[in-house]
């Protein structure tokens, strides 16, 4: 599973990086890093909730 970023979305509000730290890395000022992320199978589950807890739709997932 792959996670698409879309950074010109992100607001800084941390909310994926509070559910999953390892996966999703913000930079300094607690906006998401650029660059898709590629999941790995045992940490789907997780990063599906983090993705489907941004308020600005940022994270798009694809299957
Ligand atoms: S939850 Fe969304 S808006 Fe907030 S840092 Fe993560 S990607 Fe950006």
């Amino acid at each position: 599973m792959k996670i698409i970023v879309h950074n010109d979305k992100c607001q800084g509000h941390a909310r994926c990086w509070a559910m999953a730290p390892h996966i999703f890395d913000l930079d300094d000022e607690g906006y998401i890093k650029p660059g898709d992320i590629e999941v790995a199978e045992a940490d789907e589950k997780l990063a599906w909730k983090g993705a489907k807890s941004c308020p600005e739709r940022a994270l798009e997932i694809e299957k």
